[in-house]
């Protein structure tokens, strides 16, 4: 699904000069380097604070606890995502409040998000599923008529640039109260082995959750909150300051397999390529709306699983991302759903299927997988 060998082969030189340069020093954990890579981060993102530290799934974690939130207040997310998302809602003690999704985008449903809110509702947390933001002008809106947090779960969408309705463009990440991201080596900004970061413009918010990162530490032994151990160690942040340079000719590559991959399934009425935001005209040529995290297809009237096996059968990695419904897992059940609120959910589990996605991917490999996708669904 990814290369990342054919990455590193490019970069190799800087990445292991660096590395040995961190064995060097000592300074293994949170060290000039990590402060560096914070600094650059937060120059590319154009948000005043980034706080590195140890994966996606505690970067969302701590993000919540940064705001205060309580045993009982309701979180909203959607029922179609990564379980990371809901997993920290729930280890809070946060009741988790799963909502559908839009069928084209992927992305949380803002009806639904309404639809969802009780006075216990503390904060909703939009995940830019694949590469592509959720409707933000429109929660951020809802979040203000209801005096609510926004999370952005932004593991899969580093890079990406949202157009406001007013026209200006703002990273994603950096459009709610607060925003997570991962650099699980396969994300679009990876490192050699976990990493993550919060981002926020509340200098506020930033202070507490730099305690929090280090055991609720403000003053060394000193511990005025509950914390937890987080840090992004030097080494990965040597690796994350070579290729955060080159993170937009990353998303260029992936935008440019993409149009190809839509090129070549264009008038195929079974395969729906995706679809990116309605503000975006042309396909990304000016802009970065969807950074293909994933490129996902939906597949109709078409055995989604024997393509898959198909593909497996031709060498083609292939990914169903995600076959079962958060609302529909065995640690996440609620006895308050109801079916009928996730239709579009239950529909797409049975119809979406990821093909490889990287940026090595060359015309041939294209030109094969397209192929191979188009002969099995025209069966
Ligand atoms: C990868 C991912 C996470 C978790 O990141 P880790 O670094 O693996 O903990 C959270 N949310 C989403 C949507 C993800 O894709």
């Amino acid at each position: 699904m990814v290369d990342l060998k054919g990455q590193y082969e490019k970069i190799k030189k800087t990445v292991d000069s660096s590395v040995l340069e961190v064995l060097d020093s000592t300074a293994y954990i949170n060290g000039p380097k990590v402060h560096e890579f914070q600094k650059n981060l937060e120059d590319y993102l154009g948000v005043k604070h980034v706080i590195p530290c140890a994966n996606g799934t505690d970067a969302l974690q701590i993000s919540m606890m940064g705001l205060g939130l309580k045993p009982g207040d309701e979180v909203i997310t959607a029922d179609f995502t990564f379980a990371a998302t809901v997993e920290v809602i729930a280890l809070l003690g946060l009741t988790p409040v799963l909502v559908d999704v839009e069928p084209d985008t992927f992305n949380i449903d803002v009806e639904a998000i309404k639809n969802a809110i009780t006075p216990k509702t503390k904060a909703i947390v939009p995940v830019h599923l694949f590469g592509q933001c959720a409707d933000m002008d429109a929660i951020m809106e809802i979040a203000k008529e209801h005096n609510l947090y926004v999370i952005e779960d932004n593991a899969q969408a580093i890079g990406a640039t949202y157009t406001l309705k007013d026209g200006s463009k703002l990273k994603a990440g950096t459009i709610g109260h607060v925003a997570s991201t991962s650099f699980f080596p396969s994300k679009n900004l990876g490192c050699y082995g976990d990493g993550g970061a919060i981002f926020t413009n509340d200098d506020d918010l930033a202070h507490t959750i730099r305690g929090i990162v280090n055991h609720g530490m403000y003053r060394r032994y000193y511990h005025d909150v509950v914390g937890v151990n987080s840090r992004l160690d030097s080494i990965q942040a040597v690796i994350l300051n070579t290729k955060l340079p080159h993170l937009d000719t990353y998303n260029k590559a992936r935008q440019n397999a993409a149009r190809k991959y839509n090129t070549a399934f264009k008038g195929q009425e079974n395969i729906i390529t995706p679809v990116f935001k309605k503000t975006c005209d042309s396909f990304c040529e000016n802009c970065d709306c969807h950074v293909y995290h994933q490129y996902t297809l939906k597949v109709k009237d078409t055995d989604r699983d024997a393509l898959a096996a198909h593909l497996n059968e031709k060498g083609i990695p292939c990914g169903v991302y995600y076959p079962v419904p958060l609302h529909s897992q065995k640690a996440y059940q609620d006895e308050r759903y109801n079916e009928e609120d996730f239709k579009v959910t239950n529909q797409l589990i049975k119809e979406v299927i990821s093909l490889p996605m990287h940026t090595e991917l060359d015309d041939e490999q294209i030109a094969f997988i397209t192929s191979t996708v188009i002969n099995f669904v025209n069966g």
